[in-house]
């Protein structure tokens, strides 16, 4: 019952002339291959600069293709330089934003508090936030990768009522299979996206467990799509590296 999601991260990559011709190729193979957007949602991650570009098409071309940000601000205006107000996304018609990604942990001071404040952000917008979390390799090593990927989601969903903990996806995104071409075995992917959801079941109740969308993240191409996503727990994908090749991303869509 729950509607997979495939989504394209195209973290630091296109400019909004490569977002455009990206976004015209995408849509016109979708078209082409009559996909069904009701059976899966599909959803492009711009970097900021890049977002008004898919809108304009998107909205020109009544595409079904939706599309978010990477990160966003944890307040709602003022003297921040350089950051981006969850309104201003929502504004663009983004439908989700990405928080928590090990890429945004690892170079900026994004703690679990930040990433609070961001997910509160998101919904207060109308937005559903993305919730990225993953062990490392040091974790996965001491055999205690489960124990980490539901701490990191505890510790940010906590606080948050069950009104917004249903809006909430989670992406379940190993550090040590991004961009590495080392992707989790189906197993280990549904282990944890299982615990997630076991987690979610206990901290709220089953009806919202059940909604919880689980992607799963880290090297994932159209050659381990179809195993990935038949684990029951599995609900769709965030693709790094493969979501720049429009073919790519379009067959990956197909098959989840
Ligand atoms: P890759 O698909 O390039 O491994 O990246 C995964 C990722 O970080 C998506 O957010």
């Amino acid at each position: 019952t729950r509607t997979p999601l495939v989504a394209g991260n195209w973290k630091m990559n296109f400019d909004h002339r490569e977002a455009t011709y990206f976004v015209q190729k995408f849509a016109w193979l979708l078209r082409d291959a009559k996909f069904d957007f009701r059976r899966c949602e599909v959803a492009l991650f711009p970097p900021f600069t890049s977002i008004r570009s898919v809108q304009v098409l998107v909205e020109a071309d009544r595409l079904r293709i939706r599309y978010g940000a990477q990160a966003v601000s944890v307040t709602s205006q003022g003297a921040f330089t350089g950051d981006v107000s969850a309104d201003m996304l929502a504004h663009l018609g983004c439908s989700y934003v990405i928080v928590g990604h090990s890429e945004r942990r690892k170079y900026h001071p994004e703690d679990d508090a930040n990433i609070v404040d961001q997910v509160r952000a998101v919904l207060a917008a109308g937005m559903q936030p993305i919730l990225c979390v993953g062990e490392s390799f040091e974790e996965r090593r001491q055999g205690i990768e489960l124990d980490f990927a539901v701490s990191q989601v505890h510790d940010v969903t906590r606080d948050l009522s069950v009104d917004e903990a249903a809006k909430l996806i989670v992406a379940y995104e190993p550090v040590w299979a991004i961009g590495t071409g080392m992707v989790a075995t189906p197993q280990s992917a549904q282990d944890a996206a299982r615990a997630i959801r076991e987690h979610m079941r206990t901290q709220f109740d089953a009806k919202t467990a059940d909604a919880v969308r689980i992607l799963y993240g880290g090297s994932v191409t159209s050659r381990n799509a179809v195993q990935l996503i038949q684990e029951p727990d599995v609900d769709g994908f965030l693709i790094g590296g493969a979501s720049l090749d429009p073919d790519e991303l379009a067959l990956i869509a197909r098959l989840a």
